[in-house]
């Protein structure tokens, strides 16, 4: 019942040249079949000329980030309200890198995906555990703060234009992917959390995974029951890594 979401999290990457042939193959490659959306994320100065390449295509634009404020003297920031003008669709909130480089609280990720949402853009709110928390023992309470802190302000209905992703932080970029048993247990727990509050919002919402995906590791990923496509980092800035991806999730549909 679940649509695969395959996205690209571009990061500090990218400039005008390179992002043009990226998407130009993207997009002449995207997989036949329905059943899977294409999500590219690029940096805030790219934003709109992707939008406007990628207008038209199965490709879809999103933010890596976006102020919990509406407008005013925040230098430096970028308002959801302006995402939307330009035609974003998403924007990934709370990602790791956020978290542990700019000291993003999850009270604070809880104020972006309200004001995203409030602005017409689907929050991609990302939850994971480090390397020691999960050494712990202390996987399922570190998603479970940084779940309940959106809960709490938005509510359990607010998911139902929301997506998530479950991003272990020690397969961010180090290659180490989560086995799919590994990511299924935590994308179990996010969906059975949710359907505590409402089993049909639970069981609509899309969560990804991210951490090192790529072609070779795609389908056995997104085979898992609760998994519902990829954030994906590296594999997503050349284009024949990024469709391996998305052919591997066009292949389950
Ligand atoms: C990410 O940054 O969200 C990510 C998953 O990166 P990578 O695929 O490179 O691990």
């Amino acid at each position: 019942m679940r649509d695969f979401l395959v996205a690209g999290n571009w990061k500090m990457n990218g400039s005008t040249a390179a992002n043009t042939e990226l998407v130009a193959g993207i997009v002449a490659g995207v997989p036949a079949g329905s059943g899977f959306s294409l999500l590219v994320c690029p940096p805030f100065p790219y934003l709109a000329s992707v939008v406007a390449q990628a207008a038209g295509s199965a490709v879809k634009v999103g933010a890596q980030n976006v102020s919990e404020h509406e407008k005013g003297a925040f230098t430096g920031e970028v308002a959801p309200s302006m995402l939307a003008d330009i035609g974003c669709d998403y924007v990934i909130i709370g990602h790791s890198e956020r978290r542990a480089l700019y000291g993003e609280t999850s009270a604070q990720v809880a104020a972006k995906f309200l004001a995203a949402q409030a602005a017409g853009i689907t929050p991609i709110l990302c939850l994971g555990e480090s390397l020691a928390e999960r050494e712990a023992g202390t996987t399922e309470a570190v998603i479970d703060e940084q779940l309940d802190a959106v809960l709490e302000a938005a509510g359990v209905d607010a998911f139902a234009h929301a997506v998530i992703a479950y991003e272990p932080v020690w397969a961010i970029g180090t290659g180490m992917t989560a086995s799919p048993e590994q990511a299924q247990d935590v994308h179990r727990h996010i969906r059975g959390r949710l359907a505590a509050q409402n089993e049909n919002i639970a069981a609509g919402v899309q969560i990804l995974y991210g951490g090192s995906m790529k072609g070779e590791n795609a389908a056995g990923l997104l085979g898992q029951p609760d998994i519902d496509g990829g954030l994906i980092g590296g594999a997503s800035l050349k284009a024949d890594d990024f469709l391996a991806i998305a052919k591997a999730a066009a292949g389950l549909k």
